[in-house]
């Protein structure tokens, strides 16, 4: 007889769980990325230590009746995606249909959804195999709760930081979701405050004030290109504002936040001449391409695409950034005041001469080999607006 064997389906899922969620970060950018496809227009998270115990997203999306949320447990179930062609022309962040049961099946997992128009709510437990659907009042949207991630896989649990790495992390996603999508309203609690909330009036720079705080925002340099199809918006700030990290520096193409080393130089190589330190632009560079010009299905956890034409964009965002930096400029002599513009650096982190710097600190044009994931509250708090309200401690 064989010795080789189908696996059921919770060893599947526990196995691909290593892919899609490896942290608590994975599942909260699952979760609102499910919420944003819904067509929220609030996301509420709420995570404690970090995450690692307590993590729920609440959104007043579309909803799901119990027909849909036992479809949506099920492995490569998705309400996306019909055949191997809409990869081309998708315009939800979701498409592999992995989330929702991987993460069901390493946590302890809890749904409460209430579809438009119907008049109660569904909530589902899952303990263990079996799942558990009752009836009950909900607000129309959806709520999913992981709690205790890694309970039963232990190894990966061994693998997760401390609860404020973990929460930083979550954090970061959360900023990237917030300026990916300013029309959407952002809450995010973590062991019990308001830590960060957007206003979702569709304004990135309002996003941006929410988020970074005045000072940043009053640095910022409107970006506004277009060469063919290709259109480049958002903001850089001006030279004379730079971070010690990349952290600050967030690239959307067509509503997906991804990594992109091509985006990364570009940027560079456009600050090259005017930035005579070490250091890092804050940069939200949203740019619009034909979806038939990337592939957005080269990651398990999607979070890098692949351009037809990568040195195209290179070129594209260099010229857009090069622009608003020579507006800026040019503004600037014409309003004949080129001191508060040399002399008058907003926020300067970096005054480590070169020799000076610890290992550690970044040199503008790195490989990608070392470029690391840094939470942008590691080192650099930004203002986030708590109301007084909140903080009740
Ligand atoms: P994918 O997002 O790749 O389709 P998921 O496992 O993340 O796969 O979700 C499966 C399906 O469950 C989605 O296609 C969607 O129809 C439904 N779903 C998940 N989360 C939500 C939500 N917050 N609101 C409404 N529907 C949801
Ligand atoms: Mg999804």
């Amino acid at each position: 007889m064989s010795e080789i064997r189908v696996l059921d389906e919770r060893t599947i899922n526990k196995i691909a769980a290593g892919e899609v969620v490896e942290r608590p970060a994975s599942v909260i950018k699952e979760l609102v990325e499910n919420s944003i496809d819904a067509a929220a227009t609030h996301i509420e998270v709420e995570i404690m230590q970090g995450g690692t115990s307590f993590m729920r997203v609440t959104d007043n999306g579309t909803g799901m009746d119990k027909a849909d949320i036992e479809a949506a447990l099920l492995r490569h179930a998705t309400s996306k995606l019909r055949s191997v062609e809409d990869l081309t022309t998708l315009d939800t962040l979701g498409f592999r249909g992995e989330a929702l049961p991987t993460i069901a099946s390493v946590s302890r997992f809890s749904l409460i959804s209430r579809k438009k128009g119907a008049d109660l709510g569904i909530r589902l437990t899952v303990v263990g195999d079996r799942e558990d659907f009752t009836e009950i009042g909900a607000r129309p949207g959806t709520t999913i709760k992981a709690e205790d991630l890694f309970f039963n896989t232990p190894a990966r649990k061994k693998f997760l930081k401390t609860t404020a790495t973990e929460a930083g992390r979550i954090s970061d996603y959360l900023i990237k979701f917030a300026l990916s999508h300013p029309q959407i309203a952002f809450r995010f609690i973590s062991g019990g405050k308001l830590v960060m909330t957007t206003p979702g009036g569709g304004d990135l720079k309002e996003a941006i004030l929410a988020i970074y705080g005045q000072e940043t925002a009053d640095a910022l340099l409107p970006i506004d290109f277009a060469e063919g199809d290709t259109k480049v918006t958002g903001f850089v700030s001006k030279p004379s504002c730079l971070r010690s990290s990349r952290a600050w520096q967030s690239f959307i193409v067509n509503g997906r936040i991804i990594k992109n080393y091509g985006m990364m130089r570009a940027i560079d190589n456009a600050y090259r001449a005017k930035i005579p330190k070490v250091g890092y632009p804050f940069a939200a560079i949203v740019l619009t391409v034909p979806q038939n010009t990337i592939d957005i299905n080269v990651h398990p956890q999607k979070t890098e695409i692949k351009f037809a034409d990568e040195a195209q964009v290179f070129k594209i965002v260099c010229h857009a950034v090069q622009t608003a930096l020579e507006g800026a400029e040019k503004t600037i002599n014409t309003a004949a005041a080129p001191s508060s513009y040399v002399a008058a650096p907003v926020i300067h982190e970096l005054t480590l001469p070169e020799a000076d710097a610890p290992q550690a600190a970044p040199s503008p044009h790195r490989s990608s080999s070392d470029e690391e994931h840094v939470s942008v509250y590691a080192e650099n708090p930004p203002q986030i607006n708590v109301p007084v309200t909140a903080d009740t401690s």
